[in-house]
């Protein structure tokens, strides 16, 4: 047949997984017997396939240890893994190099469909090999079951109207997260963060242990985020429960919040839109309150403004950002700019500009870092005395986000 004796020596699960991506709708149990039988061979139980050794009589002996392990957890999706001796997995690759493995399976994913499907019948849960709520891996020689429970995403949009905290836990300097003096032994540089006021709820509700913010780019710690909201993703790591009522969250968190911190637009959302919120650029507005050291003329200001807007900005990297980030310089844009006030030599302005783009360097100069910047066009200094994002321009916002106009 097919290939020497040794498919004679095999079980119809492993005789049939050497040809499992011919055809469709059958199981590789039924496919060993249709070639067994058009080559009259003889039927080999699995106790004595010499490939699986009896495996395949065990799966109903792993669906109910996977269904007993898996009792009083919240979930609607499961996967499957398994875990071999390595000699299982020696013998399979033994015959497919002498038979081909073009068209064969693994003996894990026949092995974790099987159980899935015995799994799905103990449990009415659906089996999800891309997005499961949970893993259940089993060791087929010692019927354990470990657990990996997935996390739970939530997207949302923030605003952030208190200007001492920064958006994610920040580790003490100092003892980088152990605990010191410094920090008051708390391990951090900061006592609360954006993420640490918008979790609470979720943890509460979820039961996880552990959470971390996904945020589509960052604003300053002294910087308040207005508008449309910046989009972000909360994972919350290992949930006991997944069933969650995203508006009464919302309400409670904004009220525990109240003037400092509020969400909106939440929803449920996966893994990989974290991806996209870490990846996407988009173009950011902000209001800033600048002041000079004397008056300036409203023309010579908006001349300045004028030329920020013709010419690409280079950016190297800001001296307080250093310790952090690459020291390169940057090109970015401004694609608008302009006047809100003007009193003597307090300016309000309005701009917008490419993602990444450090504004308060962009006014100051940063020690001409920044080039061209506001304080080389007015040859003077200028200082930042208050900054706030009033706009984050990616595509879901911009769509739907009138948003929280900023004041
Ligand atoms: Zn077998
Ligand atoms: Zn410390």
């Amino acid at each position: 047949m097919i290939c020497g004796l040794k498919t004679r020596e095999l079980c119809d699960h492993c005789l049939g997984r050497l040809v499992a991506r011919i055809g469709h709708g059958y199981s590789n149990d039924q496919r060993g017997r249709l070639i067994r039988e058009s080559f009259g061979m003889q039927e080999v139980r699995s106790a004595d396939c010499k490939l699986c050794q009896g495996l395949f009589d065990r799966l109903d002996e792993y669906a109910v240890s996977v269904k007993n392990r898996l009792e009083g957890l919240s979930y609607r999706t499961f996967a499957i893994g398994s875990r071999y001796d390595p000699t299982v997995i020696e013998r399979e690759e033994n015959i497919w190099s002498e038979c081909g493995s073009e068209f064969a399976e693994p003996i894990k994913v026949e092995m974790n469909r099987e159980i899935g499907k015995r799994v799905e019948k103990l449990t009415g849960k659906s089996t999800d090999t891309r997005n499961p709520d949970v893993t259940a891996i089993i060791d087929v020689n010692f019927l354990q079951v470990d657990l990996e429970i997935s996390s739970l995403f939530v997207y949302g949009r923030y605003l952030k109207y208190d200007r001492t905290i920064p958006q994610t836990r920040w580790p003490c300097r100092k003892c980088r997260g152990k605990g010191c003096k410094r920090c008051n032994f708390t391990g951090k540089m900061y006592q609360e963060s954006v993420e640490e006021l918008i979790r609470k709820e979720f943890m509460l509700a979820t039961g996880a242990e552990e959470s971390a913010l996904h945020g589509m780019g960052r604003e300053d710690i002294d910087a308040r985020m207005l508008g449309n909201g910046r989009p972000f993703i909360l994972e919350l790591k290992r949930p006991k429960t997944r069933e969650i009522d995203l508006e009464s969250i919302e309400q409670a968190t904004n009220r525990a919040n109240e003037g400092r911190v509020m969400i909106f637009d939440l929803r449920m959302a996966s893994k990989e839109e974290v991806r996209r919120i870490k990846e996407a650029e988009p173009e950011k507005s902000y209001r800033v309150t600048i002041e000079f050291p004397e008056p300036v003329p409203c023309a010579k200001l908006l001349n300045a403004f004028g030329s920020l807007r013709q010419s690409p900005i280079e950016q190297r990297t800001p001296t307080r950002v250093a310790h952090r980030r690459a020291d390169r310089i940057r090109t970015r844009f401004v694609k608008e700019i302009e006047l809100e006030s003007l009193d003597a030599n307090v300016a309000t302005i309005r701009l917008r500009t490419s993602s990444g783009t450090y504004v308060k360097e962009l006014i100051h100069g940063d020690g001409g870092r920044t080039k061209p910047s506001l304080a080389e066009l007015l040859a003077m200094n200028v200082s930042v005395r208050q900054l706030d994002v009033i706009g984050v321009h990616d595509e879901e916002g911009e769509v739907d986000g009138q948003g929280v106009e900023g004041n």
